[in-house]
C-alpha cells in the first residue's frame, strides 16, 4: 500500500437523502463512516424549491435547506463528510475489502461500501428550458406540481413516468398537455388508457418542444408538429420534463449487476448487491418511487445491512 492509501470501515458514495441517512445510521453504529459528496453535493433536492411531502416539516422546507439539515445531522453524529468525487472502483476482491479512488488520486480501502450516487433527470437540452429551470420548468411533477394548482401545464414524454405524472398533475391542475414526440406512447397500455381517459389531459402526438416561453418565469411553450412542421403556442405556467433518468452508476458497471438502464439490482428485501460488502440505496437502485423519503428509507437499510456484514466479519 502506498502512503496515500487510507483504510475506512464504511465508505458512503453520494450525498442525497439515501447517503446521509446511511451515514446517520452508520455513525450511530460506530462504523466511522466517511462520505464523499460527489459532483452535486446534496443531490437532486438541491435543485428543487419547497419540499412539502417530507414528513416532519409541517410548513415545508426548501430543498437545499433540508439537505443542509441532513448533512448537519450526519456530521454531528460523527460522519466524516468530504468534498470529492469517486472516479474509479475495484470490487474484484471477493471477500473484501474494496478499493476506491477519489478524484483520480486518493486511494481508499473500505471494509464496506454504500453506493448512494442517485440518478440525474434527463433534459431536452434547449436554452429556454435551462434558463427557466426552477422558475416553472421542473423534472419532478410530484415535487413541484402542487405549485400549479388550478393552472395549465405541459409535460414532455411518453413513458410510464410521464403518464403517471400527467395523471398526478391532472388532479391538481386545470389542464395538462402531454407532449409525445412519436405517434404513440412508450408507457404500458394500462397507463396509456389511464391518461387517455382523463378529461383534462390533452395528448399531443408527434409533438416536440421548440421553445419554453417567458423571461423570468414560464408563460407558455411553443411546440412543433414533427410531421407537418406546424408550430403553435400553448398558454401554460408549468413545464414538466419526464423523459427518463440516468442512474449515476457508470463507474460500478464492471462489477455490479445492473438492469439494462443501469439501475443497480439489489437482492430482494435488502440493499445487498451481487458483491459482498457493497450495498446500494436511493435512486441508483430505484426507478419506480424516486422520492426523498423512500431514498432515506433505503439508506437506513444499507447502513443496517453493512453493520451486520461487518459484525459477521468480526468488526
Ligand atoms: P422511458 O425511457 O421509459 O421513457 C422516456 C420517454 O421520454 C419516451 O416516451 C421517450 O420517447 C421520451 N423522450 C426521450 N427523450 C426525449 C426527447 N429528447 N424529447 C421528447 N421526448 C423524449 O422513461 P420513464 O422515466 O418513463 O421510465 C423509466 C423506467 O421506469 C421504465 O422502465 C418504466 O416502465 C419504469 N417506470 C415504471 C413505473 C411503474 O411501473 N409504475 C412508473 C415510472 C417508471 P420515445 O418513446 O419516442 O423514445
Amino acid at each position: 500500500m502506498s502512503e496515500n492509501v487510507e483504510k475506512v470501515e464504511c465508505l458512503i458514495i453520494g450525498s442525497g437523502p439515501a447517503g446521509y441517512t446511511a451515514a446517520i445510521y452508520a455513525a450511530r453504529a460506530d462504523m466511522k463512516p466517511v462520505l464523499y459528496e460527489g459532483m452535486q453535493p446534496g443531490g437532486q433536492l438541491t435543485i428543487t424549491t419547497d419540499v412539502e411531502n417530507y414528513p416532519g416539516y409541517p410548513d415545508g422546507i426548501m430543498g437545499p435547506d433540508m439537505m443542509e439539515n441532513f448533512k448537519k445531522q450526519a456530521v454531528r453524529l460523527g460522519t466524516d463528510v468530504r468534498f470529492g468525487m469517486v472516479t474509479k472502483v475495484d470490487f474484484s476482491n471477493a471477500g473484501g475489502p474494496h478499493t476506491v479512488w477519489v478524484d483520480n488520486e486518493k486511494e481508499i480501502v473500505a471494509d464496506s461500501v454504500i453506493i448512494s450516487t442517485g440518478a440525474s433527470a434527463k433534459w431536452l437540452g434547449i436554452e429556454s428550458e435551462t434558463r427557466l429551470n426552477g422558475s416553472g420548468v421542473s423534472a419532478c411533477a410530484v415535487c413541484d406540481g402542487f405549485f400549479y394548482r388550478g393552472l395549465d401545464v405541459a409535460i414532455v414524454g411518453g413513458g410510464d413516468t410521464a403518464a403517471e405524472e400527467a395523471s398526478y398533475l391532472a388532479k391538481i391542475c386545470n389542464k395538462v398537455y402531454m407532449l409525445v414526440r412519436k405517434g404513440e406512447m412508450r408507457a404500458s397500455k394500462a397507463m396509456q388508457h389511464r391518461v387517455e381517459n382523463l378529461e383534462n389531459v390533452e395528448i399531443l402526438y408527434h409533438t416536440e418542444t421548440d421553445e419554453v416561453l417567458g423571461e423570468n418565469e414560464v408563460e407558455g411553450v411553443r411546440v412543433v408538429n414533427n410531421q407537418t412542421g406546424e408550430k403553435k403556442e400553448l398558454d401554460i405556467k408549468g413545464f414538466f420534463v419526464a423523459i427518463g433518468h440516468t442512474p449515476n452508476t457508470g463507474i460500478f458497471k464492471e462489477y455490479i449487476d445492473m438492469d439494462d438502464q443501469g439501475y443497480i439490482i439489489t437482492k430482494p428485501d435488502s440493499s445487498k448487491t451481487n458483491v459482498d460488502g457493497v450495498f446500494a440505496c436511493g435512486d441508483a437502485q430505484d426507478k419506480i418511487y424516486r422520492q426523498a423519503v423512500t431514498a432515506a428509507g433505503t439508506g437506513c437499510m444499507a447502513a443496517l445491512d453493512a453493520e451486520r456484514y461487518l459484525a459477521a466479519k468480526g468488526h
